[in-house]
This record gives C-alpha cells, structure tokens and sequence, in this order.
C-alpha cells in the first residue's frame, strides 16, 4: 500500500479526455495525476500493431468535423498524416452505383417523414417512443419494390442503428439524434493510426496505468480516491472520465452518493455496442473501389464492410461492423467461429472460391469492464439535456468524456472539448479560492 499522495488535481482515466484535460491543466502550471486502469492509454482509442504493416483501429478510427476540430491542427503540426474518407461514396451488393445513389434521396424522404411523424406526435403531447415501429410504418407509406426498400434499409442501418450502436426500437423518436452534427463535412483516416494524437498529447504527464479507481469520496475540501492495488489519492479536485457505461454499471463507489438528478440522468441514458472486426484477404475479391462496399442484409448482421485498401498500399483489408445483440454474442465466440459466421455471409455473395482471410482481429468493447459498450444514445425518454447533466460538477467532483459534451458525445472531438472544459473550470476555481477568503483556500 502506498502512501497517499498529493497533487494539484486528480483525473480518472487516459483516454482522450483524461489526457486533454492533463495536458491543457499542465499549459498552466497545475500539477496532475492521471490514474488509468488499463495497462495502457487510450481507452476507447486503441491502435493494434499487430499486424506490421497494417495498424488496426479497433475504436475511434475517423477524424470528424475538419472546420472546428482541433486534431487537424495538431496532426499538421506533428506531422500526423491523415488521409481523406468518403463515406458517401458506398457500394451494395447486387446493386448498380445508379441504384444506391438514387438511394440517398429516398433516405432522406424516410428521414424527413420520421421527423414529421415526431412533430405531429410531439403536439398531441403523446409520449416519447422507439423509432420502431415509426420508421417502418414510414416506409410502407412510400411504396418501395422490395430491393429498394431493403436498399433503404441498408441506409437506415449504417447511418443510424449502426452509426448509434443501439436498435431502432431503443433510439427516442424525439430525441435520438439531438447531436446530430454534420459528418459527411469531411472525416479523415489516420493510416499510421489514432492513438497517434494520445501519444503526442500525453508527453510529460504523470499517467499511473494498471490503476484501477474503485471508490471517490469527496467532502468540502477535496476529493480522496481509492484504488484497487494502489491505495489512495487525494487531491483538492479530482475529474472523472470514465466512460458513461462505466458510471451506468456502478464500477465506481461514490461517498457520499452522487446527487439524485445527476444518477437520473446517469440512468436515462444508455451505452449501447458496436464492434469492429478486421479481415486481411489473400487477394482482393470485391470489385468496388468505393469506401463502403455494404451488403443489404435485413437483420444488420455483417452489413456494413468498409474497404481499407487504398489506406496500406493495396494491401486487401475489409473492417466490418456488427451491433447490439449480435455484437454481444459474437465477443462470446472463437476467433475461428467469427471467421466462419463472416465466410458463410462473404462465400453467398461473392461465390465459393472466397479466399478465407489470412488473419482477422476485432474489438470487444461489450465485455471489457473499463468501456461496457462503446457509445452513447438517448432512448425513449432522454434527452440531450441530459449530456449536459452528466457533465456538470459535483462539489470538486468534476466530469468529462465524450457523453459530458451534448454537441459531439459521439467523438473523440467531444471527448477533447470535455477536457478542455473542465481543465479550464478548475483553473478558474482555483484562481478564484486563491483570491478568496481563507476558509475557501484549496
Ligand atoms: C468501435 C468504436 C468506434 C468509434 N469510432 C469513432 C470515430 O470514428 N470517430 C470518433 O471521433 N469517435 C469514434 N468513437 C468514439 C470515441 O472513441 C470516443 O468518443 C472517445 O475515444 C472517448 O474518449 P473518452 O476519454 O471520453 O473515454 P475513453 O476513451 O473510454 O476513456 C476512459 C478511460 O477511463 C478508463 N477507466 C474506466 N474505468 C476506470 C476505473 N475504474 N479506474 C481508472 N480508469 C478507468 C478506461 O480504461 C479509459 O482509458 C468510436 C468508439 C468506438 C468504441
């Protein structure tokens, strides 16, 4: 057991928000600790290097929103290549180009007619329900031939339940997409791999990895944190940024309890699954060179296949997405298992003589008790008030992540502001006590 030990601010967890919030708290002389579970930093950005050539993102892989998005600055400074992803440019099997870009006028018509649904419903003052059976009741109104409206689907699949990792019937039909930002600005790939930023970001901090946080007590002077090999750390301000599934499951023990509007809105939001699974092939065996190269299935299940080809020198490379259930009950299966439920969907569409895979890997955010899912949704019922919530202080008990930022809680961006936020509210109660009466002192 080690002493505990002081510092100027204690932050729980090196992912990008825990790392931003260090890093921007350290431009202005204030010390800090970050203590990380895992043997590693990143949190749900992780690089594998597994295969030599190949760096594998296995969580956050596309930079988004280029105009505001401080990572581009940072990975033109740093010499941080990044290589430009169009994923609007998709092809589906079976499917000509014509057929799928005449898709997306029909999906936005779907769109729009769920939204007006939402309206309507909204001023007969009717409860909030799941975009089931909503968005399929929408469709039948469009009378579709059948391939376009499995087309459609396929739209709807990759561009909501899948882009939200959660099922249509668990997306608030008011609300579910409050932070709906515009992405198709510009998203960018990091071919030598995201965890780049973290590594560039984390220069010269005091990161504890392999220290798992399991309790925060706080009272009017500061905050003590107890941790499961490493005894206790105290310090005047501590910053949780633990993902929201990690606060939902109630991993960490708050005393006293954390306030009842903040554990509501903890609760009224969900962390839901999407994994990533890498294939490298022998040889290339898709015709398309567009990025996405999909597959209409109506369960969503090896859908959406993302061609990566072009990103590691023609090397043939697929990264595919399965969600929710599914993903669920593929992280309790072998490696081999995963291949063979992946060939049998690949050899039906592209033939018998489908090469199998030289090697595959994938993400298991579901089972991996420091993320317990991957991102965030509001289903029935929530609202983006309560992102806002979930980053609001309690005493010295501060909070960032992705969910704290209702604008971006999908991405590494929110995670960043996050960090700056409450690096910048800690500065300035510290300047402020440090002006104030002596009682307040830190
Ligand atoms: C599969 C997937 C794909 C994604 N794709 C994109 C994308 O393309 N673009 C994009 O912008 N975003 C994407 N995201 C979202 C993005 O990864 C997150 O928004 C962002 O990384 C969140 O950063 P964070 O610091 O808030 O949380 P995290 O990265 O989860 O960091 C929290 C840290 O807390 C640690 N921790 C947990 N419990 C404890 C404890 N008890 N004690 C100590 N430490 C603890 C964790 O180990 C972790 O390191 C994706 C996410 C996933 C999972």
């Amino acid at each position: 057991m080690s002493l505990p030990q002081d510092t100027d601010v204690l932050i729980v967890g090196a992912g990008m928000a825990g790392v931003t919030t260090a890093w921007a708290l350290r431009q202005v002389g204030i010390r800090s600790i970050v203590l990380e579970a895992q043997d590693r930093i990143g949190g749900r950005i992780q690089t594998s290097r597994k295969w030599k050539k190949i760096p594998c993102d296995m969580g956050a892989g596309w930079v988004s929103h280029p105009t505001i998005n401080p990572l581009i600055e940072i990975a033109r400074k740093k010499k941080i290549e990044l290589s430009p992803s169009d994923l609007s440019k998709i092809a589906i099997h079976d499917y000509s180009n014509d057929e799928v870009d005449d898709l997306w006028g029909l999906y936005g018509t779907a769109y729009a007619g769920v939204k007006l649904e939402a309206e309507s419903r909204r001023d007969q003052g009717k409860r909030d329900i799941g975009l089931s059976p909503v968005l399929p009741g929408v469709l039948d109104t469009m009378n579709l031939d059948p391939k376009t409206r499995r087309g459609i689907e396929f739209f709807i699949d990759t561009s909501i339940t899948q882009a939200y990792a959660a099922d249509q019937k668990d997306l608030s039909l008011y609300n579910w997409d409050d932070n709906y930002t515009e992405l198709f600005l510009g998203l960018w790939i990091v071919p030598d791999g995201y965890i780049r930023f973290v590594e560039m970001l984390k220069k010269g901090l005091d990161i504890r990895t392999e220290t798992v946080v399991c309790e925060i007590d706080r009272d009017e002077q500061g905050v003590f944190v107890k941790t499961r090999s490493y005894g206790e750390f105290r310090a005047p301000y501590a910053v949780v940024t633990v993902p929201h599934g990690v606060l939902a499951k109630g991993h960490i023990k708050f005393t006293p309890p954390l306030p009842p509007w903040k554990q509501e809105a903890i609760d009224r939001v969900r962390t839901g699954l999407s994994d990533k699974f890498w294939f490298h092939f022998p040889r290339k065996f898709w015709k398309s060179k567009r990025a996405v190269v999909g597959r209409a299935d109506p369960e969503g299940k090896w859908s959406l296949w993302l061609n990566f080809e072009k990103y590691h020198d023609n090397e043939p490379v697929l990264l595919a997405f399965n969600r929710t259930r599914y993903a669920a009950k593929l992280e309790k299966m072998s490696d081999d298992a995963v291949v063979a439920e992946a060939m049998a969907v690949l050899r039906k569409e592209y033939g018998r003589r489908t090469p199998d895979p030289i090697a595959m890997q994938r993400s298991t955010w579901g089972t991996n008790e420091f993320s317990e899912g991957t991102i965030t949704h509001l289903p029935p019922g929530a609202s983006a008030e309560d992102y806002l919530t979930l980053g609001k202080p309690v005493g010295r008990l501060r909070f960032a992540g992705d969910s704290t930022c209702p604008e971006f809680n999908l991405q590494v961006i929110g995670a960043f502001w996050s960090g700056v936020r409450e690096a910048e509210r800690v500065t300035s109660d510290m300047l402020m006590s440090r002006r104030g009466p002596k009682s307040a002192r830190v």
